[in-house]
């Protein structure tokens, strides 16, 4: 039957916890008022879990913990090299249980389960180089010869909130996770509701790292309840949200009675520029994996290709056909290029965009539910072509496999395109005239470029947005500086 092949493809994990719960002050706990919510699994969208659902009373009694294990414990007192050896511990226990994470993390999410295996290996590096860097850091000193000397004294803020996402949700914590702790904070994590399974291990990999208990501690919960307090709570200085670019603006109204220090990682509508120069193999490889990989549930996406018109028709064609061999499939399938997407509103939601696609744009691959697949959230890779500037496929984050392709003729028109939306977060360039590119790069309204290249991040760099991609940027000491006060000491000689 239709149900029995269903079951056969669900492939649940083993060591499937039994319910997800909130960790406060080293001890699994239910919300105070026992209230939970469904969990669905993105390949039947049936309940296969149910999740404390955190309310402010919660999320009071984590920041308490928090607060506490601030103010009295060891954590911000200890030796940056201590807490790189604790970070380094997670590191190396996150890599011993890569395989059992990403089984999970792509149950829970649909994510294919070889990219999910990367992400699980990204979130052990993510540790590891926080860890790194901690005992690094050094501080400025300027001296007055004769007057005066001033020097920096860094010190870790309080109780950090981190709010994350669904989409590669175990990565994204350990992008926060990692310098927060480092930096000698306390934290109180807020994972996405549509996949808090992998946030679930958190707690066993750090206790069994020695990380003391109150440091870290987790409050599940819908965004409106438990993101809400966790966002208003006083006693949480600072705010490190990734999410969005709506709900980074009400986060953004909430914090500013408190004046909290906030990072916003938001939406984004990436431009992939190929002028005609270009060499097409690797451009046409480049935007497929682009767009494709991790079901197109990527922030970084590069959702709208910009093709140079003296090769836009051979572009066109040839990308049509490379999308339509895209292997989509089951999630825990290794074959498996394109999963089920996280959760059906969303499915929904992208499915919107594919009908709407029909009317602003030709389609020219994809376009629905790909074949075999009459349940679960999937989505064939599609491609529209001819695309005008103020489509709304175009112009809207739809974080799927969806794909907007427009033509340019000159560099001018290429970059006023490319900068015609409310976002700024990534743009690929594809040419072979090294000063075009240079000067492409310099002038495209983006807080990341990358040139005749894959999206492969060097973690020292800045990563973050501009416009309403994103406030202030992460990534190397910028992490660093967010999560810590630079005090000012003045003497005069
Ligand atoms: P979302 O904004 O719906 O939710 C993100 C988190 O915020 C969730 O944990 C949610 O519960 C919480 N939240 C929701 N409302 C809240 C509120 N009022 N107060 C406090 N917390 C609240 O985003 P999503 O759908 O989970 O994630 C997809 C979005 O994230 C996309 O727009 C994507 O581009 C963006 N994203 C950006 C980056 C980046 O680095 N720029 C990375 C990944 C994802």
């Amino acid at each position: 039957t239709d149900t029995d092949t269903r079951l056969a493809h669900r492939a649940a994990p083993e060591n499937l916890p039994s319910a997800i719960r909130h960790y406060i002050d080293g001890e699994f706990v239910d919300s105070a008022d026992g209230d939970t919510f469904d969990v669905l699994d993105p390949v039947t969208n049936e309940t296969y879990i149910r999740a404390a659902a955190g309310k402010q009373a919660d999320i009071e009694r984590a920041v308490a913990a928090a607060r506490r294990a601030f103010t009295e414990g060891p954590w911000p007192k200890m030796l940056p090299r201590e807490r790189s050896r604790v970070l380094h511990r997670i590191a190396d226990i996150v890599e011993s249980r890569d395989q059992q994470l990403a089984e999970l993390e792509s149950y829970d999410s649909g994510l294919p389960i070889t990219q999910a295996l990367g992400q699980a290996r990204r979130a052990a590096e993510n540790f590891r180089f926080f860890a790194d860097l901690i005992v690094a850091q050094a501080d400025d000193t300027f001296k007055v010869p004769g007057r005066q000397i001033n020097y920096v004294n860094r010190k870790p803020i309080g109780v950090a909130g981190l709010i994350t996402p669904w989409n590669t949700p175990f990565m994204l914590e350990s992008w926060k996770l990692g310098p927060a702790l480092a930096t000698g904070n306390t934290v109180v994590l807020k994972p996405a509701e549509f996949t808090p399974l992998s946030a679930s291990l958190w707690p066993g990999i750090f206790e069994e790292a020695g990380l003391p208990q109150g440091v870290f501690n987790l409050v599940n919960g819908l965004g409106e309840d438990a993101g809400d307090a966790l966002v208003k709570h006083p006693d949480v200085p600072l705010i490190s949200f990734t999410g969005e670019s709506r709900t980074g603006q009400i986060i953004f109204g909430n914090a500013a009675p408190f004046l909290k220090g906030l990072s916003m990682e938001l939406g984004g509508k990436s431009p992939a520029v190929v002028f005609a120069d270009a060499d097409l193999d690797a451009a046409i490889d480049a935007t497929i994996f682009g767009v494709f990989s991790l079901n197109g549930e990527r922030c970084t996406a590069g959702s709208r290709i910009l093709v140079q018109r003296e090769v836009y028709d051979e572009f066109v064609s040839r990308y049509a056909e490379q999308a339509k061999r895209v292997k989509v499939g089951y999630p825990h399938d290794p074959a498996t290029e394109v999963g089920a997407l996280v959760h059906p509103e969303h499915f929904e939601k992208v499915m919107s965009y594919v009908e709407l696609g029909k009317t602003e744009g030709r389609l020219v691959a994809g376009g629905g539910r790909p074949e075999g697949f009459p349940e679960g959230n999937f989505v064939a890779p599609t491609v529209f072509a001819d695309v005008k500037p103020d489509a709304r496929i175009f112009q809207e984050e739809i974080f799927g496999p969806v794909v907007a392709i427009t033509p340019f003729d000159t560099d001018d028109e290429a970059l006023a395109l490319a900068n015609n939306t409310k976002y700024g977060l990534a743009a690929y360039i594809w040419t072979n005239d090294l000063k075009r590119a240079h000067n492409f790069a310099q002038a495209v309204e983006a807080g990341m470029v990358w040139l005749n290249s894959n999206n492969v991040r060097d973690l020292r760099t800045p990563f973050g947005g501009v416009k309403a991609s994103g406030l202030g940027h992460e990534g190397g000491y910028r992490s660093i500086d967010f999560y810590t006060d630079q005090q000012a000491v003045h003497i005069t000689l």
